[in-house]
């Protein structure tokens, strides 16, 4: 199996392998049908498995369609994170027409932020401060939110971030997709997966 067969659309695959990408990781080859199909996932997946492009591939086809309002959103804890997949996510998204990022991350300046918010953006790459700031200040709409992804769950919690973290998904659609993505599974990742997930597919690696 590769990248190729997919059936994304033709500049998708074109960037697929001008980042060298050909053929999945074990945690793509899990994750990226299941998260075409619309279902909530609990992955347990580490940095160097390829999780984000598992997350993102999903996210960009669910994104596609003409929507004002962002469609996706990725939760991460920190900002290098969060810097880090919005990379990845231009990659691959180079020359698809009307897709648009925003990083909402804490520890840089607002406003160029909210500037870029008004773009017609449709993937939101955020931390659950900040998002929650712009959020109370009526400057972004979730309601057009399809796909949620919660990445890094696992240091989400040890930072704290958990209670943020679910004020943010209580501005989102109660029927959107929820992909969460952790390191490890242990009890309190069960417990806020039991929270945020309707029927999950579970995915180890
Ligand atoms: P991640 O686990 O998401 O941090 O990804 C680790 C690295 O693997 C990143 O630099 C990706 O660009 C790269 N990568 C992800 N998926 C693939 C793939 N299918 N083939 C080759 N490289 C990949």
């Amino acid at each position: 199996i590769d990248f190729e067969h997919c059936g994304f659309p033709e500049t998708l695959n074109q960037n697929l392998k001008k980042s060298g990408y050909e053929v999945p990781t074990p945690i793509q080859m899990q994750m990226i049908p299941v998260g075409l199909l619309g279902r909530d996932i609990l992955a347990s997946a580490d940095t160097g498995s390829g999780k984000t492009a598992a997350f993102l591939l999903p996210v960009i086809i669910r994104a596609l369609p003409e929507d004002k309002t962002p469609s996706a959103l990725i939760l991460t804890p920190t900002r290098e994170l969060a810097i880090q997949i919005e990379r990845q996510a231009k990659e691959l998204m180079r020359g698809l027409p009307r897709m648009k990022t925003v990083l909402l991350v804490g520890g840089l300046p607002l406003p160029p932020q909210l500037y870029r918010l008004q773009q017609h953006v449709k993937v939101v790459i955020a931390t659950p401060g900040r998002l929650l700031d712009i959020i109370e200040q009526s400057s972004v709409s979730l309601s057009g939110i399809k796909i949620v992804v919660v990445d890094e769950a696992d240091t989400m919690l040890k930072m704290g971030f958990q209670q943020q973290v679910l004020d943010v998904l209580e501005h989102t659609p109660s029927d959107c997709q929820t992909v969460l993505v952790s390191a490890t599974i242990p009890d309190s990742i069960d417990q806020l997966a039991d929270q945020l997930l309707h029927n999950p597919v579970r995915i180890v690696t």
